[in-house]
């Protein structure tokens, strides 16, 4: 018996012209519906056909009898399917009248229209994926490189839900170990049992805290690694934008959550998706007010994870350059000397000992001739994940949800193993184990409450 009894529809393809498009339903009356408005020439029924089989016809209005479009119908019957339900995909032409044609016809029969990530939260509800695996749906489905794709594939494939599942699972042991003590207070933990318990709780400890320390790299990995480019009027800042979009653009759809006014661009760097700030300002230097001009670049810099600081090594520095080196003072920077194909005025030495105090990494480049751009690629890499490639086989945390629920259960986890130490009464340490296991299974979706649901499904896009 499944949570829900209704039967969902929506459009699974985006919106626009496409060679196909695809309404998609999912429950217990898919079959019966779909059944109603398509006709086959053989008169072959879908009742009949075997699941994962696709049959070719057309849908019709039952009424009037006309013909809306020709397709192909796929079913997946219950329980070998993305929703564990029945479900129906009717392939059609991918334009935008037949599609919602189409799915008016299918709403008219009764079934409800699926609310965005609907599909993708059945799957969850009846038990096909857990949570995490369903949030890396969306991570999949919004990752801009090949590395952010490979962890969110990881992820789908339950990676990360194996191995919290195996701490919980460890934890639930001792747990219930502890808990069956709680009646008979005058039997003391002996000694020798206490080390033990002690040292698996550490090393519980020590694996979560590791997986906290992925989330950094992880979250690069998914929303790309904030950057600026800054330096004074005729540098070469919008040259060097130009020179690495031309070698490095990554393919991004819209973002959900940035606002059109600010234009981004992302870069592809070795697989780390870099997103470069405000680039209309970098772009239109003179056609943005000097006040808004200055206000935006401010912010651009307090924001940015990395900030490259681009210079023109033709010329000696002057006030203006000196402006941008304050700006950088506190933060993660790559100096890029530019122009490095013009004759230099001054030695190296000089425009080391000046920008030094700032950032130790000072590359050269030539924007325009394309000297030194795989070193500074490599460098913006090595800025924040030097050792990443030994690392990249592990489990990797992504999604802030699950940072928290694991520093939580890494913090009771702390406490538990203190009143352990300090033989406080069992019933302490029995709460903190239980609520370390219960902030656990909060990311697998053991644990988890509506309001959290519709929070994680409510970013979805509907018909997935
Ligand atoms: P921005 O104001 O900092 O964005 O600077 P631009 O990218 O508009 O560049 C200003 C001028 O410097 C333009 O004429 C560019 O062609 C030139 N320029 C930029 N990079 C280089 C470079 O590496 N070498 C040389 N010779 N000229 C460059």
């Amino acid at each position: 018996m499944f949570i829900n009894d209704d039967t969902i529809a929506a459009i699974s393809t985006p919106l626009g012209e496409g060679g196909i498009g695809i309404v998609r339903l999912s429950g217990i009356n898919s079959l019966r519906i779909v059944e109603g408005i398509f006709s086959s020439p053989k008169n072959k029924t879908l009742k009949y056909l075997k699941s994962h089989r696709i049959i070719y016809g057309h849908i019709k209005n039952p009424l009037t009898g006309e013909k809306i479009d020709e397709v192909l119908v796929t079913v997946m019957r219950s329980p070998h399917s993305y929703t564990k339900e029945n479900v129906v995909e009717i392939n059609c032409h991918g334009g935008m009248l037949s599609l919602r044609k189409i799915l008016e016809l299918v709403l008219k029969q009764g079934v409800r229209l699926g609310e965005p990530g609907e599909f993708t939260r059945r799957a969850f509800l009846n038990g096909r994926i857990d949570l995490s695996q369903a949030e890396a749906v969306l991570d999949l489905i919004r990752s801009k490189t090949d590395e952010s794709r490979r962890i969110a594939i990881e992820q789908l494939q339950g990676g990360l839900s194996e191995k919290i599942t195996t701490l919980r699972d460890g934890l639930v042991n001792i747990c219930v170990n502890v808990e069956a003590r709680i009646d008979f207070p005058e039997d003391e933990i002996e000694t020798a049992q206490k080390m033990e318990l002690l040292e698996f709780m550490q090393d519980v400890g020590k694996e979560l805290h590791a997986l906290i320390k992925t989330y950094d790299e992880g979250r690069f990995f998914r929303e790309g690694l904030l950057t600026a480019i800054i330096g004074k009027p005729n540098v070469g800042k919008s040259s060097l934008l130009n020179a690495l979009l031309r070698r490095e653009r990554a393919i991004v759809a819209e973002i959900p959550g940035t606002t059109r006014d600010v234009i981004e661009e992302y870069l592809n760097i070795n697989g780390l998706p870099l997103r470069i700030m405000d680039t209309a300002g970098i772009r239109d230097v003179e056609d943005i007010a000097e006040k808004e001009g200055v206000n935006r670049s401010l912010k651009s810099i307090e924001d940015a994870d990395l900030v490259i600081a681009v210079f023109d090594q033709s010329e000696p520095l002057n006030e203006e350059d000196f402006e941008v080196t304050k700006k950088i003072k506190h933060k993660n920077t790559i100096i890029a000397l530019n122009k490095c194909d013009l004759r230099s005025g001054f030695d190296d030495s000089f425009f080391a000992s000046q920008l030094t105090p700032y950032t130790s990494c000072v590359l050269k480049i030539s924007a325009t001739r394309g000297d030194g751009l795989d070193g500074l690629k490599e460098a913006i890499f090595n800025s924040y994940l030097k050792d990443w490639k030994e690392e990249r086989e592990g489990v990797v945390v992504t999604n802030l949800r699950h940072k928290h629920a694991i520093e939580d259960a890494g913090a009771a986890l702390d406490r538990a193993i203190y009143a352990l130490r300090e033989s406080q009464p069992v019933e302490i340490l029995a709460l903190e184990l239980r609520e370390s296991m219960e902030r656990l299974g909060e990311i697998v979706g053991t644990v988890t409450t509506e309001d959290i649901l519709d929070k994680i499904f409510s970013e979805f896009c509907i018909g997935k």
